[in-house]
Formats: structure tokens, sequence, C-alpha cells
């Protein structure tokens, strides 16, 4: 539903400090109210919106009131109905010779709709982006295993040993400590893999905390180490050791990094005339942002496909669904950054991405 003419203010100016308002009757429909029913003032417009985007549309407003000032706001309004809506204010300020605000004319408009349609588009992305990460995280079950197995088999180790210093005579007790330490170091080892393990497989909402990308890489790095290893690639880093940090979610960011290295392990499968290298690296650019490299010297991609590859379901793979790439842009897009892939002059394919970093951040 859209209004006519929805704010019609004169002297004093709109605001707190006012209580002059002329709705017209579609505009006080939007609101739940009869028109002429009421007597519409500045506070009973305030006591509709949203308590959680009161301060942000009094602002928005207040801000508006200057010589050519524009309003443009999105907030929620509780009706009196008790039926909640989302509508969009757009206003413009009229001043007199002086500068000074005269009054503001706008229209209000009720978005709930489209509201709603994006909240149901980023749920069916989010869960796009599970079944995909899943699907890639059940490609590395033998890398993850792995990983998961080695601070096992150093607990066995370890109580083994402490048996044995238990029945030295006289038992070896400081033997016996320093084995402890050891299992309690690898206990929390595996413990903290099978917790990033089921953090990449949860449905949880998006959190962005401030991460330092290096560590997220390594992360990832960690769980696909022995997926490397199996398909005898050589992997090189070159990380910025003094980087800022990234505002990121910490699992949408480790998802590009593993689709990036699950694509370059796939694409590197069938070389065998040259040795496989996959060479990760991070640096920040001059403008602010902090550029993630993998590069791989697989089979390549076609220079006319280099944008195909990110649109959703394209894939060459036989068993491939397309959705990596084309989800992972939509992070780094979500992240405000870039992710474009290059071919290499000489063999195999490059993808970079940038995410900009934290203003006034250090390393
Ligand atoms: P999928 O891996 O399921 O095919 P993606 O969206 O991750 O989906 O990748 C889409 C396509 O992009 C792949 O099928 C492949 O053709 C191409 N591609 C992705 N990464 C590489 C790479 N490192 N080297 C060559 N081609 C690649």
């Amino acid at each position: 539903m859209k209004n006519n003419c929805g704010w019609l203010k004169k002297r004093p100016v709109p605001g707190p400090g006012s209580d002059l308002a002329t709705w017209s009757d579609r505009h006080s429909q939007i609101f739940g109210l009869e028109p002429h029913d009421v007597k519409h003032s500045w506070s009973s417009f305030v006591h509709l919106v949203d308590p959680e985007d009161r301060a942000r549309v009094q602002l928005a407003i207040l801000t508006a009131l200057k010589p050519h000032g524009a309003l443009e706001v999105e907030y929620r309004i509780n009706r009196p109905d008790g039926r909640a809506r989302w509508v969009m204010s757009k206003g413009r300020t009229y001043c007199d010779s002086a500068g000074e605000p005269m009054r503001m004319v706008g229209l209000t408009m009720d978005i709930t709709e489209r509201k709603q349609l994006e909240h149901d588009l980023l749920k069916t992305q989010s869960d796009l982006a599970r079944v995909s990460r899943l699907l890639t995280l059940g490609e590395l079950t033998s890398s993850i295993a792995h990983e998961v197995n080695q601070p096992l088999v150093a607990v066995v180790t370890n109580g083994d040993a402490c048996m044995r210093w238990l029945t030295a005579e006289p038992p070896k007790l400081d033997k016996v400590r320093e084995s402890l330490v050891w299992i309690v170091k690898e206990g929390k080892r595996a413990g903290e893999i099978i917790k990033r393990i089921r953090e990449l497989a949860k449905n949880k909402a998006p959190q962005k905390t401030e991460l330092m990308i290096n560590d997220v890489i390594t992360e990832v790095i960690n769980l696909a180490g022995s997926e490397l290893s199996n398909n005898q690639v050589t992997l090189r880093t070159e990380f910025a050791s003094d980087l800022p940090t990234v505002c990121g979610d910490r699992v949408q960011l480790q998802q590009v990094i593993l689709n990036l290295i699950a694509n370059a392990i796939d694409a590197m499968k069938s070389i065998h005339q040259h040795p496989r290298e996959l060479s990760i690296s991070s640096r920040a650019t001059d403008d602010g942002q902090i550029l993630i490299t993998v590069r791989d010297c697989g089979m390549g991609v076609e220079p006319n496909i280099l944008e195909n590859v990110f649109k959703a379901f394209f894939t060459t793979k036989k068993e491939g669904m397309g959705l990596g790439l084309s989800i992972s842009r939509t992070i780094v897009e979500a992240h405000g950054g870039r992710m474009w892939a290059l071919s290499n002059n000489d063999q195999g394919a490059t993808f970079q991405f940038t995410l900009p970093m934290v203003a006034g951040a250090h390393a």
C-alpha cells in the first residue's frame, strides 16, 4: 500500500519540540488509524514507531530538517490494532529564505511484504549455504577424521607411558606429570577440532566479530590438511604478519576458504605432469582492504567462463552442485568485499577476494 501525501508540518518545525502534523487519509490507514478520528501529532507518531527503531527514525527526521534535507527511512510500526508493519517514509524539507525549516512533506509506503520476502530470501540463502558447507565437509571426511585422530593417538600413547612410569621402581612421577600435561593439551586440541566442525555443521545465524583472517585460513588448512597430502598437493602459504582485523562471521569466511581449497584440489586431480602446488596468501592493499589469494596449478578456467563459474548451478564436475562459488561470492559481498577469478598465464587458476579491514584496527 502506498500513501499519498503523508506529513505536512508548519512552524514550529516537526520534531520533539513541535506537535503539528497533517496526515492524509491513506497515511492514517497505513498506521492503522481512522482518518479524522485522531489528532495526528509528532508524539502520537513517535508512539506508533516500534521502540527498537524509534531513536533511529527520530534521528533521521531531525537530520533531514535542513535546507534541501531529504528523508528516507525504513522502520517498523506497531498499529493500534496490534498488527506490526514495516514502512518506508520519504520526505523533503522546505525552508524559509533564512534557511529555517518550515515544513517537511513526505509519503509513507507499506513495505511489509518486501521485507518478508527479503527475510525469506536470506533464510533460503543461509539454508543453502549450510547444505553446501555440509557437502564440502562430506568431501573432507577422511581429512577431518585424521585430524581428530591425531590428538587421540597422542592421548593413548601418553596414557601408556604414564602407566609405565607409575609401575617403575621407584615411580617416575615427574615423567608422569609431563605425560599428563600432554594428555590434557591433546585432549583439548581434539575438543577444539570437534567444536570447529560442529560450528561449520550448525545452522547458526551469522554473527560478525573482529577476526584475524590468517587465523581463519589456518583453521581451515588444518581441517583440510590431510586431504591435501592425500592428493599429493604441496601447500605454500604467505601470510602478511601485520594484518589488521576484519569484521566477519568466522564460519562463513571459513566456508569461503574451504570452498576455494576443495575446488583447487579438484582442479589438480587430473594433473600428473608437474607437481601439484597450492598457494594461499594474504596481504593488505593500499585502499584499506585485505586481499586473500588462492592459486593452484590445476586444469584452469577458460577466460571466457571466468564470470560463469560464480553463477549458481554452474558446474563442470560430474557430481558438482555448482553452488560453492556463488555462495562464496554472496558471503564475501555481504562482508563488503569482492571476489573474482583469474586464469593463470602458465597453469591453473587464481581466486581472489577482498575484505574491508576494520578501521583503526592493528594486528
Ligand atoms: P562445484 O564445485 O560444485 O562445481 P563451484 O561453484 O564451487 O561448484 O564451482 C563451479 C565451477 O567452477 C566448477 O565446476 C569448475 O568448473 C570451476 N572451478 C571452480 N574452481 C576452480 C579451479 N580452482 N580451477 C578450475 N576450475 C574451477
